[in-house]
């Protein structure tokens, strides 16, 4: 079973990605938490181009490439052998990620992002996609960390980057659940669990 997890900068992703493995392995399942970019050594390397702040002139298609390759090499690397000896997966970002910033937030196509997606996965598209959603300003108050490339984007990149989130979940509601991320993180880890409840053998 495959979940990904989606939203802006400072939606609370990773938070939500530990509380929800730890959930599901002690209900005995084997879990691989997991990321993009920079899951893989070669992602690492790639993720590296992709955050400094020395790579400000990098083209839009160039960027919307290399998360692409990071993406190759996940899949193919992590997520597909993990899935094929039963484990559940849950990725800190996916396919969404790049629709929406590469898509949305830079001046490409969305369509034509997820359709490179589509073809560095060979097709693999999460049994569940969980939302994030939360306005950018109240993102914005969560960065505790120095700000990387994209975080000194402006709001309205961060706007654009939203919408394209949410124009994804309302084309597919049934494989999306889009939860409200300005709520306390024990409310989110719920909601999250209710619908795996729904989905998964528990
Ligand atoms: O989620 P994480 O903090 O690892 O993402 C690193 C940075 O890469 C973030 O600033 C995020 O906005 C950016 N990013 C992006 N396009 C993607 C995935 C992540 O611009 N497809």
């Amino acid at each position: 079973f495959f979940i990904a997890f989606e939203g802006g900068d400072g939606a609370g992703k990773s938070t939500q990605v530990q509380a929800v493995a730890e959930w599901l392995r002690g209900k005995g399942h084997e879990v691989v938490v997991t990321r993009e970019p920079g899951a893989t050594p070669i992602g690492k390397r790639l993720r590296a181009i992709l955050l400094d702040v020395s790579s400000a002139g990098l083209s839009d298609r160039a960027e919307a490439l290399l998360y692409a390759a990071d993406r190759a090499e996940h899949v193919d690397s992590v997520v597909r052998p993990a899935l094929a000896r039963g484990a559940v997966v849950i990725t800190d970002r996916y396919i969404d990620s790049s629709v929406a910033y590469q898509g949305a937030g830079r001046d490409l196509s969305p369509t034509e992002i997820a359709r490179i997606s589509r073809w560095a996965t060979d097709g693999l598209v999460p049994h569940l996609t969980v939302l994030l959603d939360v306005s950018p300003e109240t993102a914005r108050e969560r960065f505790t960390e120095a700000p990387d490339r994209l975080e000194s984007e402006p709001a309205e990149f961060h706007q654009r980057v939203r919408t394209g989130f949410l124009t994804l979940a309302a084309a597919d509601p049934a494989r999306y659940l889009v939860v409200d991320a300005a709520q306390e993180p024990d409310a989110i880890t719920a909601v999250v669990r209710h619908r795996l409840g729904q989905v998964l053998p528990l």
